[in-house]
């Protein structure tokens, strides 16, 4: 894909000004930063800063005339628009619930988007046996979502938004309502998927361990009005497992709570 050095996402100078609930709530200020192509980047701040408010945004999911609000800045996705990205399904999203169709089976969930598209079903069928395979759960394609527990639901969210090979892959704490040892084995399988398919991963999050133990690099935002604080650089190999207790893990982690306090 194209020159590797230029970024993927860019965003500069980004405002977002509520007007509907309260007047002039400021969601958040003049963010920039930039992702490069098959980084592992999360955004990090605390609840209420305006994480979900941006991924809304960089995944077009906000639509402009249904909500009273002053978006100002700029974002370009592969050089383009959200809108156009999201149209050409540039990107792939998983929110904090699964949102799975409980009438389909696991199987027709995945390929969802790929009967969207019409895609022949000989290459559905190749295509949705590649993604449970990969996130594991090949075994699992005629269950109902119920079915499945909560970590396993977000393996076949993430094998949704993987369905159309888009570039990137946006999160938005897609594993904070799981317990802490089940958030350790998605973080694990998310790395490797990372790894396999070399997608641009932007991860939010308000967990700093989980950021330490995914990311490359670490936006911090301030409360609210989000801010870039901080954009920390993770010098750690991967896996990470093995240094989990180490001191150099320790300081990091350290690093991202003072930068969320500063
Ligand atoms: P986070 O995901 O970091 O917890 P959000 O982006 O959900 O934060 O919200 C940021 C702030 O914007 C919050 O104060 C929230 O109440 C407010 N907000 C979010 N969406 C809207 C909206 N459509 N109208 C008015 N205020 C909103
Ligand atoms: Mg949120």
């Amino acid at each position: 894909m194209g020159d590797s050095n230029e970024p993927i996402l860019k965003v500069k100078d980004l405002g977002v000004v509520f007007n509907d609930i309260k007047l002039g709530l400021i969601a958040l200020e003049s963010i920039t930063f930039d992702v490069k192509e098959s980084e592992f980047v999360s955004i990090i701040g605390p609840s209420g800063c305006g994480k979900s408010t941006l991924f809304k945004l960089l995944a077009d999911l906000i639509d402009s005339d249904g909500i009273n609000a002053g978006i100002s800045g700029n974002i370009e996705v592969l050089g383009h628009s959200p809108e156009y990205a999201r149209k050409n399904r540039k990107l792939g999203v998983v929110f904090q619930k699964p949102t799975l169709l409980e009438w389909r089976d696991i199987r027709s969930n995945v390929a969802l988007p790929l009967e969207i598209m019409r895609v022949n079903r000989s290459e559905i069928k190749q295509r949705v046996d590649e993604l449970l395979a990969m996130v594991g759960l090949e075994s699992y394609g005629s269950f109902r979502p119920s079915q499945l527990s909560g970590g396993m639901q977000q393996r076949i969210s993430i094998a949704r938004a993987l369905a159309y090979d888009p570039d990137i892959l946006l999160m938005d704490e897609p594993f904070s309502a799981l317990d802490e040892i089940k958030r350790r084995e998605m973080n694990d399988s998310l790395l490797r998927i990372w790894k396999q398919t070399g997608k641009t991963i932007l991860f939010v999050t308000h967990s700093i361990q989980e950021a330490v133990y995914l990311s490359e690099r670490i936006i911090v935002l301030s409360e609210r009005p989000g801010k870039v604080k901080d954009i920390l650089e993770i010098p750690m190999k991967y896996p990470r497992d093995k240094y989990l207790d180490s001191d150099q893990y320790f300081d990091l982690q350290n690093k991202v709570r003072h930068a969320l306090s500063k």
